[in-house]
């Protein structure tokens, strides 16, 4: 009776709980069989043998806990020689993943969707190996299934990341109406767009409407070669980050003379680049009171942070004609400003404002770029262990992909 009860419950098809082997605190442990024995399937080649069984293993896995205990079952594996290769294999049973029930496994595959494979380890009481078995076993599953073919897409957003050291980089392709990444590939530049193209199709490269890039020569010829339909835009987001990295060297620059010359208030001032890059739209009193101290100290950075906000004005003005008119005055301001970064900086605004200004005729949004950019940051200051590349790729489609159990439609 007690154990038709625990069978029920364990509602593992053709199994049967044949024994309570023990039962601690913190563990139960069960020792299960199949019901029907029909023949087993190979673990070699997946197919059904005539051939009789060789021997008899155990293994133990764990399943999902129970009232609070960790569930161990020990079940029979029969072993098998396949006549293909003539190997003695194991059975397999659909119903497990390795030393795990399925169910343990997607258990595991949803946490580490949402947190760090070590934080979801400690949680599970698992070792990180474990879990990052069970984790890349699932992903390399799914993505089989559901990454190919590409799907139509209408606006798309292109970026690169940096996932190591020494300049290696990863190209993610964002459709900008799902808000997810889509298709991400070792490397950077044409090359690699190329093969997402290639990938695409050239049909369903025709119907892309709009695509937003940082502006790189690699992304805008691959795009112009194949997505023939697509308006190219320079998106806010890339324009922002460009604004800060010019403003950051300024700053750079400034503390680096505040230093020699022993100006130690202004050095103060200058040591913290977040602090400049926060300091957009409406400053606090605390940021306004370091302006402040800034405009009286140190022309030239504020002057920069001054050209940036203009710039960054520029779209809050709307209208496609208008922005041309700032658009131009502002690369006239900054040419003007003798400050390096900022004539440079200029310069390349004039060679890309047709990119810039498409903007005002698509407003593809930032928030989404942005949004994922943060997200893979995130991704990698979690360290989840990126042993490759191809990992690493994996966990972009999963945090931000269309391997996310949280958004999976
Ligand atoms: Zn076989």
């Amino acid at each position: 009776m007690q154990k038709k009860t625990i069978t029920k419950l364990l509602n593992l098809p053709n199994f049967e709980v044949r024994e309570v082997l023990e039962h601690h605190e913190k563990s139960l442990h069960l020792y299960v069989d199949l019901i029907d024995p029909v023949r087993p399937v190979c673990s070699g080649c997946g197919g059904v043998h005539q051939a009789p069984v060789h021997s008899i293993g155990w293994i133990r896995v764990e399943d999902l806990p129970l009232f609070g205990k960790r569930v161990f079952l020990y079940l029979p594996k029969r072993k098998i020689r396949c006549p293909k290769d003539g190997k003695i294999r194991v059975e397999d049973f659909a119903v497990l993943r390795d030393r795990f029930t399925n169910r343990f496994a997607e258990q595991v595959y949803r946490l580490t969707s949402i947190t760090t494979n070590t934080e979801a380890a400690w949680f599970l009481s698992l070792d990180d190996e474990t879990v990052y078995r069970i984790d890349r076993g699932i992903l390399e599953e799914l993505a089989k299934k559901m990454l190919s073919p590409v799907p139509v897409l209408t606006q798309m957003s292109v970026d690169e990341v940096a996932w190591k050291k020494w300049h290696k980089y990863v190209t993610n392709v964002v459709d900008i109406d799902r808000r997810k990444v889509i298709w991400n590939h070792n490397g950077r530049g044409k090359g690699t767009l190329d093969t997402f193209f290639s990938d695409l199709g050239e049909e369903k490269a025709s119907q892309i409407g709009a695509v937003a890039c940082d502006g790189a020569r690699g992304y805008l010829s691959s795009i112009k070669q194949h997505a023939k339909n697509a308006l190219i835009v320079l998106d806010h987001f890339h324009v922002k980050s460009y604004l800060n990295d010019a403003v950051d060297t300024v700053r750079k620059e400034e503390l680096h003379q505040a230093r020699k010359d022993k100006d130690s208030a202004l050095a103060d001032l200058l040591h913290c680049r977040k602090k400049f890059i926060l300091m957009q739209g409406t400053p606090s009193k605390r940021q306004r009171n370091v302006l402040e101290q800034l405009a009286e100290l140190n022309d030239r950075v504020y002057r920069a942070m001054l050209l940036k906000e203009q710039f960054l004005e520029i779209y809050r003005a709307g209208a496609h004609k208008t922005a041309r008119a700032n658009l131009r005055e502002w690369i006239g301001a900054a040419m003007a400003s003798n400050i390096p970064a900022f004539v440079e900086l200029g310069q390349k605004f004039f060679r890309k404002r047709h990119l810039i200004l498409n903007f005002f005729r698509t407003r593809i949004t930032a928030a989404i770029s942005e949004g994922i950019n943060n997200k893979i940051k995130r991704l990698k200051r979690m360290a989840y262990g990126y042993r490759d590349v191809a990992y690493f790729l994996l966990k972009i489609h999963q945090h931000c992909g269309l391997l996310n159990p949280r958004f999976s439609t």
